[in-house]
């Protein structure tokens, strides 16, 4: 059975074949899906273009979030050349990496205010821009991480972005939920990817995690992509304003990690 024929997605997030939003093209394309996506800067582009010509993307548009005018430019191509969208990733985060180290106290505002933009207003920015063109039924998902709820060493002023966005994402869903439009979030367990190499000693988070988490084992983009495809599916219907553990069970348990 094919989950997602007919449905029409784009995909915020794509750095690289290591990008977790790569994970959740491979397995939404897998079921059908026809997504589109956005990179940020000519950089980027050059690895994300070929990514999403091999999924047979219709559209390749750049997008930084930051900039309202990109992302109205970029729902105005959505309508063109889908008219409608059913599923929306956002797989978006961005802090100084000096900022990503030590103490939480040394959070500068504008180091703040630049995480808090990038990492969570951006979802309510990208939603706002994309309602009109949202199908009844459809589905918007956000990447999170378990340091929204509890300290984790290093991802400072990112768990304050994280539990912003987690918090936007129950407001959303209860917005658009009259519209059977749904809002969620997976907390996915650490994964080597571009935006994991910022944070001071990740290497080793990584490493001991596969060691405590209950199922002792790492987690991979091809983990988040099929939660993502349960999330995009009717077969989450009723699922709303939730975030979405992906991370071997590693929340569940009390131990804590040595520094
Ligand atoms: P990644 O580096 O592959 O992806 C991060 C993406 O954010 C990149 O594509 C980058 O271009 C994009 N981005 C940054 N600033 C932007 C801007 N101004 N406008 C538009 N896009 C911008 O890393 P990833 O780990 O796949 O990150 C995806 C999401 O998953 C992030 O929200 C991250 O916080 C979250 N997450 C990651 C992990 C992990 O361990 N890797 C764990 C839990 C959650």
């Amino acid at each position: 059975m094919v989950l997602l024929q007919g449905k029409k997605g784009l995909v915020m997030g794509v750095a690289n074949d290591h990008s977790i939003a790569w994970g959740i093209a491979k397995a939404l394309h897998a079921q059908g899906a026809d997504l589109g996506f956005t990179y940020v800067g000519e950089a980027l582009e050059r690895r994300v273009r070929p990514l999403a010509e091999s999924l047979g993307a219709r559209l390749i548009e750049p997008c930084d979030v930051q900039r309202d005018d990109d992302i109205d430019a970029l729902m105005a191509r959505v309508r063109e050349v889908y008219g409608a969208l059913d599923i929306i990733i956002h797989a978006i985060a961005f802090a100084n990496r000096d900022e990503l180290n030590g103490p939480y106290l040394k959070t500068t505002r504008e180091g703040f205010r630049l995480a808090l933009d990038v990492s969570a207003y951006s979802l309510t920015a990208v939603v706002k821009a994309a309602h009109d063109l949202l199908a009844p039924g459809a589905s918007i998902v956000t990447l999170t991480y378990h340091g929204s709820q509890q300290v984790a060493q290093n991802y400072n002023v990112m768990g304050v972005a994280k539990a912003a966005l987690e918090a936007s994402v129950r407001y959303l869903a209860n917005d658009l939920g009259p519209r059977g439009i749904r809002v969620n979030a997976i907390s996915a367990g650490p994964i080597r990817t571009l935006a994991a190499s910022g944070i001071a000693g990740f290497r080793t988070l990584h490493k001991q995690f596969a060691e405590v988490a209950p199922l002792r084992r790492n987690v991979t983009i091809e983990d988040v992509g099929n939660a993502a495809v349960w999330l995009c599916s009717d077969w989450s219907s009723a699922v709303t304003g939730e975030i979405i553990y992906v991370d071997a069970g590693f929340h569940t348990i009390s131990i804590s990690l040595p520094e």
